[in-house]
């Protein structure tokens, strides 16, 4: 059974009550692979396997988190849900329509509003000889939205408020904000034209753990006010575990793990997970089963020569003989944990 199988009965059953949940976001057997072009010619030569056959679902009003090293593809991935990385093979079906596929055109009223990112450094997104107003203004009027001028200030000083800043900070230019302030600048951006989605990469990592707390806060509280659903994406396993409702582990392009958070930060199944968490002493003493600090061995390999079998063998501590050339897939072993371990067949 493949992980896109796997992915039909648990749709069926998420809530209590039994009513089917349609998820906002179905991805299914997703790949992105980049060229590698040698010589003069530039003939290819290989490919990055950058996001690899991963599936998953994301429920309406939940924050999954994706957590993963530098270089395993979780920014890939998250990039190509709004096909600013064009998948290679699979799906991508957003509120029931296969965006894979579409034209840009197409896209437009569904993704380009419907979705949105915050990235790590808006300052690098934002133009510095732009004010904040006519930032947040610039895709209202892309959009047609919000009728007239004045209806679009308006919209823009009631999204600084809601972001916490001040209402007269629209006049105001990129380099006068602190760091924190400029991500509460990415994520009224990201609102301003009322996303259902938003996609969060590394949205704290380069804040002061105080400004981090601030910007999670508000995140939640966004997320309640407005109905969001968010994928928030971080090598930090700490924040994540604030934020997250459940948490998918990445390696070398590939979903390892998949599981609610409570589950998967106090019993994680898979060897990677087990690692990434023992280095983590706030978690490490929480978890009965990550206690003992687990040290992988070696450098995570090159994504364009990935091992062969499971493409953590060359790293794990407990790998077998038949673990070099069998690749494991995602399966689920517990109700809602999914783990992609020969250890578990
Ligand atoms: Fe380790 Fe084998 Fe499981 Fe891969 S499949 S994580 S090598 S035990």
């Amino acid at each position: 059974m493949n992980s896109t199988q796997l992915l039909q009965p648990m749709e069926q059953t998420e809530s209590a009550n039994k009513i089917p949940v349609e998820p906002i976001l179905k991805v299914k057997n997703l790949k992105v692979h980049f060229p590698v072009k040698a010589g003069i010619m530039q003939r290819t030569t290989g490919y990055v396997k950058a996001v690899d056959d991963i599936s998953f679902h994301v429920k309406r009003g939940e924050t999954l988190g994706i957590v993963g090293e530098s270089g395993c593809g979780k920014s890939t991935m998250g990039r190509s849900l709004i096909r600013l990385n064009e998948p290679t093979e699979g799906s991508i079906i957003f509120n029931g329509n296969d965006i894979t596929a579409m034209s840009e055109k197409e896209l437009r009223p569904l993704i380009r509003r419907k979705i949105q990112m915050v990235f790590q450094d808006p300052y690098a997104s934002l133009n510095p000889r732009k004010s904040l107003g006519n930032t947040l203004n610039e895709p209202l009027r892309a959009h047609n939205l919000h009728g007239n001028q004045r209806e679009r200030d308006e919209r823009i000083k009631e999204l600084l408020n809601v972001v916490g800043l001040h209402s007269s900070s629209m006049n105001h230019y990129p380099h006068e904000f602190s760091g924190g302030q400029r991500q509460r600048i990415g994520i009224a951006r990201a609102l301003v034209l009322n996303p259902d989605l938003i996609i969060a990469d590394e949205a704290v990592s380069a804040l002061d753990v105080s400004i981090q707390a601030q910007i999670i806060n508000l995140l939640e509280d966004l997320q309640e006010q407005f109905d969001l659903t968010y994928i928030f994406i971080s090598h930090d396993l700490s924040v994540v575990r604030h934020i997250a409702d459940r948490v998918g582990v990445m390696y070398l392009g590939k979903l390892v793990e998949l599981a609610d958070k409570a589950e998967l930060y106090v019993e994680p199944l898979h060897p990677y997970t087990k690692a990434l968490l023992s280095a983590v002493p706030s978690i490490r003493s929480k978890g009965a089963q990550t206690r003992e600090r687990i040290v992988l061995k070696g450098d995570i390999p090159s994504s364009i020569n990935q091992p062969s079998g499971c493409v953590f063998h060359t790293r794990c501590p407990v790998r077998m003989e038949h673990c070099k050339v069998a690749i494991p897939t995602l399966k689920e072993v517990k109700p809602g944990h999914f783990v992609a371990c020969h250890l578990y067949d």
